[in-house]
């Protein structure tokens, strides 16, 4: 291996030793453990039991957990290597994993006291899987409109309402709910709060059945005068806020990060198919306008690379990441969209069919234009960012 020089900067996607190996890791896993399950899982809807368990005993369900805690004591760029590695054979795993390191987690080694680090942390890096509620029905992208409320009572909060659109519920054991103290607050009403599965009051609704992401759940939350205790308000009351936008800021990092590995995992899909797959007597390869589709969606994947991870490593290193991680989920969710779309193409009939794990990439796609903020939202920021307009 060539030495870099001391001093000397390194390229963006040059990794050291230790992501190397955690790489390398999660690339075997994902191959061996979860290829078998990818077709089941999308088709019956649901999350294997046994993968879950896989993923928390190789410590991915709690990657920026401290070791104190139980935690693997990782990197959020280690998180973003692992859903990207993930999401290039399941999506749906990856945004089962993405949705545990980079909000859920995210949000609790940011805001939670010490006390409630140590009563919630080792629990997510051992067995439990968090969700992050905030959308509803009558608010999405003004994430802000949310009408779900949360009134004083003694040293509880009771929480009325209903979330829509919510990741992991199915499987998770931790909700982090934002719940407004008084709508005529607007924004600054709007409290974070860690919600327990069997707080009474608290039910699951409608399961979704959607076009991707088949295997990974998303529910609808309804809370019937559910009391919560005024000790699980993440943050302080009425900072609820400043919670969802900054670990969302963060969070659309790793939908990068899902979309680059998605794309990657379609561009290897077409490129063996186009060295295996003959016609008019030669490998589809040999044809010049395969070889430069290949090479033009290769080229596409790497610089969606380039902006997952330098947005990934500037947060790391506590550098403003805001603009680059809007852009960044912005330019892989094209990039996945159109990778799949050519997969399907290059494979033919056969890329059309179940047979074959390109479709499904294909509709899994899709999802990265919508959710943690849809493309308009994105632009939305980076012009607010780059124009100076409101
Ligand atoms: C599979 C899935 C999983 C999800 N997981 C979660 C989760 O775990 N937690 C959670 O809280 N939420 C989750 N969501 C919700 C998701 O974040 C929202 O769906 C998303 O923010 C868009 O909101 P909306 O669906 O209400 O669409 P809307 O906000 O109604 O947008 C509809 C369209 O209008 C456009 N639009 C809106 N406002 C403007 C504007 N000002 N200018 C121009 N165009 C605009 C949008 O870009 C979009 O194209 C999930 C959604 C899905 C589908």
């Amino acid at each position: 291996m060539v030495q870099a020089r001391a001093g000397m900067v390194r390229g963006l996607t040059q990794l050291n030793e230790d992501e190397e190996l955690f790489q390398a890791s999660v690339r075997e896993f994902a191959k061996d453990r979860i290829t078998p399950l990818v077709r089941e899982m999308d088709e019956s809807q649901r999350f294997d039991g046994s993968l879950l368990k896989q993923l928390f005993e190789l410590g991915l369900m709690g990657i920026e957990i401290a070791e104190e805690h139980g935690g693997a004591g990782g990197t959020f760029f280690e998180a973003i290597l692992a859903v990207e590695a993930i999401s290039a054979v399941d999506p749906s795993v990856g945004v089962l994993v993405d949705v545990q390191n980079t909000l859920c987690i995210n949000a609790l080694n940011r805001w939670a006291t010490p006390e409630q680090k140590k009563q919630w942390l080792p629990r997510l890096a051992k067995d439990t899987v968090g969700a992050y509620a905030l959308s509803e029905a009558g608010s999405g992208s003004d994430a802000f409109a949310l009408q779900t409320r949360a009134t004083r009572h003694g040293q509880d909060y009771i929480l009325n309402g209903q979330k829509l659109w919510i990741t992991n519920a199915k499987e998770a054991g931790l909700f982090i709910v934002f719940a407004t103290l008084d709508p005529a607050l607007g924004y600054k009403g709007i409290t974070a709060f860690v919600v327990e599965k069997g707080t009474p009051g608290f039910a699951l609704g409608k399961k979704e059945d959607k076009l991707g992401i088949r295997a990974s759940s998303t529910c609808e939350l309804v809370f019937t005068d559910c009391m919560v205790p005024a000790a699980n308000v993440l943050g302080e009351p009425g900072k609820g806020y400043k919670i969802a936008i900054e670990t969302l800021n963060e969070g659309r990092i790793g939908i990068g990060a899902q979309m680059l590995g998605l794309a990657q995992g379609a561009w290897q899909h077409a490129a063996k198919w186009a060295k295996e797959r003959k016609q008019f007597g030669k490998a589809l390869v040999e044809f010049q306008a395969m070889q430069f589709q290949l090479a033009e969606m290769v080229t596409e994947i790497e610089l969606a690379r380039l902006s997952v991870y330098n947005a990934a490593r500037l947060k790391d290193n506590g550098s403003e990441f805001l603009k680059e991680a809007a852009m960044c989920k912005y330019v892989t969710s094209q990039v996945a969209e159109k990778t799949a779309s050519l997969a399907v193409e290059i494979l033919g009939g056969s890329g059309f069919v179940k047979d074959y794990p390109v479709e499904k990439l294909y509709r899994d796609a899709k999802i990265g234009k919508i959710y943690e903020g849809t493309s308009f939202m994105q632009l939305a920021t980076i012009a607010k960012l780059t124009l100076g307009v409101k």
